[in-house]
This record gives C-alpha cells, sequence and structure tokens, in this order.
C-alpha cells in the first residue's frame, strides 16, 4: 500500500485549480501557496486525505489580501479608539481613491514644475480658520507637538499646569512625549487649581513657550481653577495650546469644546490637533499659528519625518470641503429618528426590544458629554456572535443585555445590521438565545 502522504498534491498542480488560479489573480502568489502549504501539511499529518487538499486550500483563502476588516461600530461611542477613530466620509473615501495612483500632489500641471505639496488641503484648512496666519499638516498631534517643542523649546522649559499634563492613551504621556525633545518640563500650579501667577513665576529666559494642553479624555469638578487663553496670551512667552479634539470652529452640541479659530482669537501663538477626532477626517496633526511660526515649524529638519502622505491629504482636502463627515452625522442625529430607526430594526428581529440609552463622543474628547440615544437590545450572548459574524458589528453590553446604539451606525447600514443580527440568530440559535 502507497503512503497516502506520498500522494499529497503538488503546489504547481494545485496551482491550475481555478478556485486557486482565480484566488492567485487577487491574492496574489505568495499567499495563495502559503495556504496551499498549510493545507498539504495537514494531508501529511492525515488530518485530510491528498483528495480533500483543494477544497481545503479554497475554504482557508482570506476573502482580502489586507486583515483589516470593515465593522459595523454599533457601541455608541462616536471617537471610537480602537475601532479606528473616525470613518471617513465618503467623499474622503473618493479622494483616497483618485490620490492612489500618480497624481499631482507636489507638481504644478500649468507649468509642468514643482509645486507645494498638498497646497489643496492646506489652502482649505486655511480658509476653515481664518484667524489663522498660517497652518500646517503632520502625522497626527503627537507629532505637531513634538515638531512644536523641537522648534521652539530645545534645551529650554515649557512651562505646563500640573492640571495639564496627561496621559492621552496607550500609556502614552504628553509630558514625555514633549520631554524626548530635550526639552524641559516646567510645571505650575496644582493638579486641581492653577493661576495666572504661577505661570508669571515660571516665566524666564529658559522658558521656550507656555503650553495649554485640553485635557480631553477627563475632566476635574469641584475646587477647580485654570487661567484662560487670553491671560496665557498676556504673558511674555509664546502660547501653545493643544486643543486636542480638532473643532475648528465652536460646536453647538459641544459648547465646551475648544475650538482653532476662537484659541488663535483669543490669543493663542500656534494650536495643535487631531485630524481624526471631532473633525471626522484622517490621521493626522494639525497646525494652526502665525505665519511666522507656522514657517519656522515647516523649515526645522525633522518636520520631513513628520510630513503626512498624499492619501491623509486627499482625504483631509474632502473632509474639510465635502458633505458632513460620519462623525458630524453621528453628533447631530436627532434622538427621535435614531429612535424610529431602532422601532423599525427591532420589528423585523426577533427577540429585540428598541431601547434608548447614552451615547458618547468618546476618544476624541467632551467626556462629561453625553448624547441621548436609540437602539436595539438583544440578549447578551449576541455581542460575541455578531463580532465573530461578516461584517463583525460592535454592539454594548449593558444590564445583561447586547445593544446596539444607532446612533453611531448610518442610517444607510440599517440593512446591513439586520442582516447581521438575523444572520447571528440563524446560523447558531443556541450560542445566540
Ligand atoms: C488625542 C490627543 C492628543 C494626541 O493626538 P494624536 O492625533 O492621537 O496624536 C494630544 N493631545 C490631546 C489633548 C489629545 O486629546
Amino acid at each position: 500500500m502507497t503512503d497516502p502522504r506520498r500522494r499529497v498534491p503538488r503546489t504547481d498542480a494545485l496551482l491550475t485549480d481555478p478556485r486557486l488560479a482565480e484566488a492567485e489573480r487577487t491574492l496574489g502568489r505568495a499567499l495563495v501557496k502559503s495556504v496551499i502549504a498549510d493545507a498539504q501539511q495537514r494531508a501529511r499529518a492525515g488530518d485530510i486525505t491528498p483528495e480533500q487538499v483543494a477544497d481545503h486550500a479554497v475554504a482557508a483563502l482570506p476573502s482580502a489580501v489586507v486583515s483589516l476588516q470593515p465593522v459595523i461600530n454599533a457601541t455608541g461611542v462616536v471617537v471610537h479608539t480602537n475601532l479606528g477613530r473616525a470613518p471617513l466620509s465618503a467623499a474622503a473615501v473618493d479622494a483616497v481613491i483618485t490620490a492612489s495612483g500618480a497624481t499631482d500632489v507636489e507638481f504644478d500641471l500649468a507649468t509642468g514644475r514643482r509645486a507645494r505639496r498638498g497646497r489643496g488641503a492646506l489652502g482649505a484648512l486655511a480658509r476653515a480658520v481664518s484667524t489663522a496666519g498660517g497652518v500646517h499638516v503632520v502625522n497626527n498631534n503627537a507629532a505637531a507637538l513634538l515638531l512644536t517643542a523641537m522648534t521652539l523649546a530645545p534645551g529650554r522649559e515649557i512651562v505646563v499646569s500640573r492640571g495639564e499634563l496627561i496621559e492621552i492613551g496607550d500609556g502614552f504621556r504628553i509630558p514625555e512625549l514633549l520631554e524626548s525633545t530635550g526639552a524641559r518640563i516646567r510645571e505650575v500650579g496644582t493638579t486641581n487649581r492653577t493661576h495666572l501667577r504661577d505661570y508669571a513665576d515660571a516665566i524666564g529666559p529658559d522658558t521656550g513657550f507656555v503650553l495649554k494642553v485640553h485635557p480631553s479624555n477627563y475632566y476635574v469638578s469641584g475646587f477647580t481653577s485654570a487661567v484662560g487663553i487670553p491671560d496665557l496670551a498676556r504673558l511674555d512667552a509664546p502660547l501653545v495650546v493643544d486643543i486636542g479634539s480638532g473643532l475648528l470652529t465652536p460646536h453647538p452640541v459641544l459648547p465646551d469644546e475648544p475650538d482653532a479659530t476662537s484659541a488663535l482669537r483669543h490669543g493663542a501663538d500656534l494650536v495643535t490637533a487631531s485630524g481624526d477626532k471631532l473633525l471626522g477626517g484622517p490621521q493626522a496633526g494639525l497646525l494652526f499659528g502665525t505665519a511666522e511660526l507656522i514657517d519656522r515649524l515647516r523649515r526645522h529638519p525633522a518636520a520631513r519625518a513628520l510630513r503626512v502622505d498624499k492619501l491623509t491629504l486627499a482625504a483631509l482636502e474632502a473632509t474639510l470641503v465635502g458633505p458632513p463627515t460620519p462623525v458630524q452625522e453621528a453628533l447631530t442625529a436627532h434622538v427621535a429618528d435614531l429612535r424610529e430607526r431602532a422601532q423599525r430594526l427591532a420589528a423585523q428581529l426577533p427577540g429585540a426590544d428598541v431601547v434608548d440609552c447614552v451615547a458618547a463622543v468618546g476618544g476624541g474628547g467632551a467626556p462629561d458629554v453625553t448624547l441621548p440615544s436609540a437602539g436595539v437590545s438583544l440578549p447578551e450572548s449576541y455581542a460575541a456572535a455578531l463580532r465573530g459574524g461578516t461584517p463583525p458589528v460592535v454592539g454594548r453590553l449593558e444590564a445583561g443585555r447586547c445593544v446596539l446604539d444607532l446612533r453611531t451606525v448610518g442610517p444607510e447600514q440599517d440593512a446591513q445590521l439586520v442582516e447581521a443580527v438575523t444572520a447571528c440568530s440563524r446560523s447558531d440559535r443556541d450560542a445566540c438565545m
């Protein structure tokens, strides 16, 4: 009797299977070959028969070359850090596709010469913040702070309130980030109260700049006191304000969130912000300030290491000039409309109830703001099954139920949501119920 292991089909023979040949065109030869190798190995180990190798390889093919999966965010957290923060608008997605090939990002088609990189996005940013004398874009807000410290405070002091020495997530702390440039942090005031004289006493010949950080992800209540931008602007040092969330102008739903236009109007010399929080765009660090300061930042040798990709510039421009972003839609959706959608969904889903719930702004800021919302509630066991579906749906566990909060689900995703829940209750009734 021949050893079945010797009958394991060869790779080149398997690659002529039409299903694997087609997969080679979309997924690439290396990926398909590695899937084939796994199936062959299982046959050699006796887990499957040699005749099953092709079918097993086909079944194991990934659906796409990218391992990232699109997810429906039904958590009710508008800017969800673990789900990639701001989802891009359809206009921004189109812009990314447009810019993905050869593009005139740094080229003037009229003259045939080199042009200012990303001038479209930079122009849109300047128009959006009328109080800015100059604008610049880097990789993220952390990079914006890094470039600011490297340019304005090498070997010097950054004066910052103790109440604003924040950790921004995943163990990253703004003071440590700034100190990594060789600047020194000069802490002033106390955790809950800092006064103008604390700053004034600390400012001297070693001061690089005064930094005001918006504590986006927490708030202190009770006996507190902080110094506002207009007062800090009167001090004898450049004033840098990290607003965090990236609002360019005041937002009606988030009256306490700082915005770039107002911060500059009140006297900030430089403002830094993220592009993928409340602005609802791609990951980016936005810098607004006087023309002179922005120019110094742009010319710093390290600026090149922090510059953004053409895809980011394209998405940012579309975010700024295009229709409202998904983040903006989620923030301003009327709860009555969300409830109506929840009723329509629940009517199609056995075991689902309509619930009123409370959504949050999320990693983007406004920790004290709650957004009234509505959704459907399902048995708790749905949570894991929905996460394992296609597309995965991530809900929120609340009082022993799995709540799908519609504030963070676009109306265009409702049909997908119904399909996902239905598939989950059909495929594994026991696990789901
Ligand atoms: C989020 C945040 C940062 C970090 O921004 P990234 O764009 O994630 O680098 C810095 N400062 C504040 C106040 C923030 O809220």
